[in-house]
């Protein structure tokens, strides 16, 4: 449990109101570090969910949902090569201006301390899971260097966790320049380079953005044809 670290909110800067009342609001929780009406702009996905990928099916057409799942999902699904890849993500928040602006802050101004900003909702949606390691999905070194930091990595070491570092990117090509077509078809992504033993083992992976699954599923691919049996994921938004 870490300790209480500061009054002011990391976001608007304003005093976080009484310490005690705000934590009697979320007993058993972590100390936020952003205030009330901070935390309230974040829309945390809630309701019924696709089965795999955590987005919102309240929100879809019928036609785009195919039972419990989304269309996306089903596609891949549907992909012998990608079939059971990825078992379950979860998001934390929708994809708002609001989150995005957020996580855009944290990511591309290097602020570091911003990761605490997650620590409550991330600890609290990781309680839903057993797992043995949790895995960063890795920067390439060019992006490493611009950013100075993996912000994946700086969610779970600010909520305390160690990070096993599994994956290592191959290429450094920067995926969104390439279309969906061509990013699901890429042949490899990541590497598996690590010590530890994958067989038998369950994985959360850690990302900021589930955008079209493809890197999670890339990396719970190759991760399970490394021996894991289960592999989940949490990203901050969807
Ligand atoms: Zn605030
Ligand atoms: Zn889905």
């Amino acid at each position: 449990m870490r300790l209480w670290g500061g009054k002011h909110c990391l976001l608007c800067d304003n005093e976080i109101e009484s310490e005690v009342s705000w934590r009697s609001l979320f007993a058993q929780e972590q100390p936020s570090r952003v205030c009330g009406s901070c935390h309230e702009k974040f829309v945390q996905i809630s309701g019924e969910t696709c089965t795999i990928c955590g987005r919102p099916l309240t929100l879809l057409e019928a036609e785009y949902r195919s039972g419990s799942v989304c269309l996306d999902c089903k596609r891949w699904e549907d992909d012998e090569r990608w079939t059971g890849s990825l078992d379950k993500n979860i998001a934390l928040y929708t994809y708002t201006n609001f989150t995005k602006e957020v996580i855009a802050r944290f990511k591309f101004r290097g602020d570091y301390v911003l990761a605490e900003i997650f620590t409550a909702d991330f600890l609290k949606a990781l309680q839903v899971f057993q797992y043995d390691y949790i895995v960063p999905i890795p920067l390439s070194e060019e992006r490493l260097y611009e950013r100075g930091f993996n912000q994946a990595e700086a969610v779970i070491r600010a909520a305390g966790i160690v990070p096993s570092r599994v994956l290592t990117r191959v290429h450094t090509e920067k995926q969104s320049k390439k279309s969906r077509n061509e990013r699901i078809h890429l042949e490899q992504v990541f590497n598996v380079e690590s010590d530890l033993d994958l067989r038998g083992k369950t994985i959360m992976i850690v990302d900021d953005i589930y955008t079209t699954g493809s890197t999670l599923r890339h990396a719970a691919k190759l991760l399970k044809e490394n021996g894991a049996v289960k592999v989940y994921s949490l990203t901050l938004a969807r």
